[in-house]
């Protein structure tokens, strides 16, 4: 292989990042990105958090304990971490690594604590970043999803300032009027820099 080549190849090495505040359809989002590209390899994270009625572990989430957290940062274990909403998440950097190598594109669903981290550390990494169409709607939306008075304040009180940093930080911010667009959308930022 030429060196041209292996530049090339390299360049095609993607982490997709995607940040999104609670309530705007996420898992319907990365469900229909996985269904586009079969070299799309998405990350499950490891949390604290309790797990929901319907999540599954190892699906939805790695649920382990804080004691297992901790023990898995002091063994660099993570390629990022960050505590939101009280709880902790972080992403395995094995899973990154291991997909790079075999030319997969990667995407992580992470808040924006954990992209900057990764942005850090992999600068090649394209930050999406999906607001809800307005505060009320969001905050429809988590009345919606059953969450209560004290979490929709603390949740909207902490999107506000991650809505700062998609602003300053992120590569591109998506608008979420309608998730079909949204998804369309995504989709296509995807193609043009998966070959770049
Ligand atoms: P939820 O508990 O509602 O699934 O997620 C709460 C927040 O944690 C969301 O903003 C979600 O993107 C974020 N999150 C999920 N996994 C990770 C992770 O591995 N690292 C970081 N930094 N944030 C995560």
């Amino acid at each position: 292989m030429t060196s041209r080549q292996k530049v090339k190849q390299l360049r095609k090495f993607k982490i997709f990042v995607l940040s999104a505040p609670s309530g705007t359809g996420k898992t319907t989002i990365v469900n229909a990105l996985k269904s586009k590209f079969q070299d799309l390899a998405v990350s499950v994270s490891y949390t604290t958090r309790p797990p929901r009625a319907d999540e599954k572990n190892s699906e939805d989430y790695h649920f382990i304990s804080e004691y297992e957290f901790r023990k898995k940062i002091k063994q660099g274990f993570f390629a990022e971490w960050a505590k939101v909403y009280g709880n902790y998440y972080g992403t395995s950097k094995s899973f990154i690594e291991e997909n790079l190598k075999k030319n997969k594109m990667v995407l992580l669903t992470i808040d924006t604590q954990g992209a900057l981290q990764i942005k850090k550390k992999y600068p090649e990494a394209v930050l999406i970043g999906i607001l809800p169409p307005s505060i009320k709607e969001q905050e429809n939306r988590l009345k919606k999803r059953g969450e209560t008075p004290e979490n929709i304040k603390k949740r909207l009180r902490e999107s506000s300032s991650e809505r700062k940093i998609l602003m300053q930080k992120y590569d591109y911010r998506l608008i979420n009027r309608d998730l079909e667009k949204t998804i369309h959308r995504l989709v296509s930022i995807i193609k043009k820099n998966e070959n770049h």
